[in-house]
């Protein structure tokens, strides 16, 4: 059974899905975190990514390996564990341009469907009710007030040890979203026939709940 799960930068997509699929014993598989890994990459590797020749070449001299420790997912660029690494806004903010390109998208295609086509999955992102698991037996679409958002981010990244600026994150959070849902590729957007969930006034608990009840429902 594959369970899709998208929505906004910051809805609290990846908290929610580590423990819906906790609670049902799926596989919690954060598609975020792939695109991070890349731009980390690309960042590093100091590619032009505004030149298709030299983006596809260098995309072709790195693997993207997904790795599960105890239910925990674990990215590598390569044989680098990066998933500390890659939740800073710096490499979340790069993501978003980068996810926009084609070469980069194909690249992580093949690599998402996947996993879901050998485990029972939750999957979360932009566009994995729309495009990556058209079929996913559960749709959900999680957003919260951009406000919100910008508070849980901000609290994350206290606990992470960074000092970031409110402002700034919802700004970063606003830039993103416009990306996210404006792109010609894969923009974000409710697909058809997802559930609705907007999580502003709903905790973590209620949320995983729902979810989880939605889940056992059609089981
Ligand atoms: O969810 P997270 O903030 O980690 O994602 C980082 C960026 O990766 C997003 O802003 C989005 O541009 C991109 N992304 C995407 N498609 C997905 C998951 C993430 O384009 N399925």
């Amino acid at each position: 059974m594959n369970i899709a799960i998208d929505g906004p930068a910051g809805a609290g997509k990846s908290t929610i899905a580590r423990l819906a699929a906790k609670e049902l014993g799926f596989i919690y598989v954060d598609t975020g975190a792939m695109y991070r890994a890349l731009a980390l990459y690309l960042l590093d590797s100091h590619t032009n990514v505004d030149d298709d020749a030299e983006l596809r070449s260098s995309l072709e001299n790195v693997h993207i390996n997904i790795v599960y420790e105890a239910g925990v997912q674990h990215v590598f660029v390569d044989l680098q564990d990066v998933s500390t690494e890659i939740r800073s806004e710096k490499v979340g903010n790069m993501a978003s341009t980068t996810s926009a390109l084609a070469p980069v998208r194909e690249k992580l295609l093949d690599l998402q469907r996947d996993i879901a086509k050998k485990n029972d999955v939750i999957m979360d992102g932009r566009d994995i009710g729309t495009n990556i698991l058209p079929d996913a037996e559960l749709k959900i679409y999680l957003t919260a007030s951009v406000d919100v958002r910008a508070k849980r981010r901000y609290d994350e990244l206290v606990l992470h040890g960074e000092a970031p600026d409110l402002e700034t994150i919802k700004k970063g959070i606003e830039t993103r979203d416009y990306q996210d849902m404006n792109r010609a590729l894969s923009p974000l957007k409710q697909a058809e026939d997802a559930i609705l969930i907007d999580s502003s006034d709903m905790s973590i608990e209620e949320v995983v709940n729902k979810i989880v009840d939605l889940a056992n429902n059609i089981k």
